[in-house]
């Protein structure tokens, strides 16, 4: 598996020489932007507004805040599928510009940044959480210290997205679990790619004020709509 994804990477590394890097949600070109001009405007109609940030703090008590610059819909699904299957610097850089931007504009402020977890199972046959990959860059871009480990979850949880409501809410409170880490007294942003019906993330914020955490954000590429 290590060799197979080194000689993607190199794979792209060498196309990346010979063919300018593309659109990164329909491999267009783009000239030299992450998006070319027909997914600028398609990814522009998904924008979020700020009543996302009031809707889910209605119905989720636990979550503070949460900020998501994108509505989940049709438009960007598929790029986000992509993201989750094979790590891609651009998508990245792109995507946590976004995130970094709408929690600045938000005005609201972190001292530390954490990720939502994944098993270890899949951490194996994936290669990586692109949960925290995403963590990572937005910590970087907003100056925050970046705490791995914070979250945990077991290898027993079922994938989220194959579960109804009632059940995501039993997923996630039975397998989601608190690693380690100085929260106490911190305003906490937790970094997902969606948020759907918010039960993840629920239960992660309520383990992270239950060991300290002061206020707790979360902060998602995308928000289904209700
Ligand atoms: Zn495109």
């Amino acid at each position: 598996m290590a060799l197979k994804r080194a000689l993607c990477r190199w794979g792209r590394f060498l196309l990346n020489l010979l063919y300018p890097p593309n659109c990164i949600r329909c491999g267009g070109y783009s000239q030299g932007e992450p998006l070319c001009p027909g997914c600028q405007r398609e990814l522009e109609h998904l924008r979020s507004t700020g009543m996302q940030e009031l809707i889910n703090r209605w119905r989720r008590p636990e979550l503070d805040f949460l900020i998501a610059p994108f509505i989940y819909a049709t438009g960007i699904k598929g790029v986000l599928i992509q993201m989750k299957n094979e790590s891609d610097s651009r998508r990245l850089a792109y995507f946590s510009e976004q995130v970094a931007n709408a929690f600045q504009d938000s005005g609201l402020s972190a001292d530390v940044v954490v990720c939502m977890p994944m098993s270890r199972k899949k951490l194996r046959r994936r290669g990586f959480n692109h949960a925290e990959l995403l963590a990572q860059a937005v910590a970087a871009r907003l100056e925050l210290p970046y705490l791995p480990g914070v979250l945990t979850m077991d290898d027993a949880a079922a994938v989220q997205h194959t579960l109804g409501r009632a059940e995501r809410q039993k997923n996630a409170e039975k397998h989601i679990g608190f690693g380690s880490g100085a929260i106490q007294g911190k305003t906490v942003l937790v970094l997902d790619d969606i948020c759907t019906t918010g039960s993840s993330l629920s239960v992660a914020c309520r383990l992270l004020k239950e060991h300290g955490a002061v206020c707790t954000i979360a902060a998602t590429i995308a928000i289904t709509p209700r």
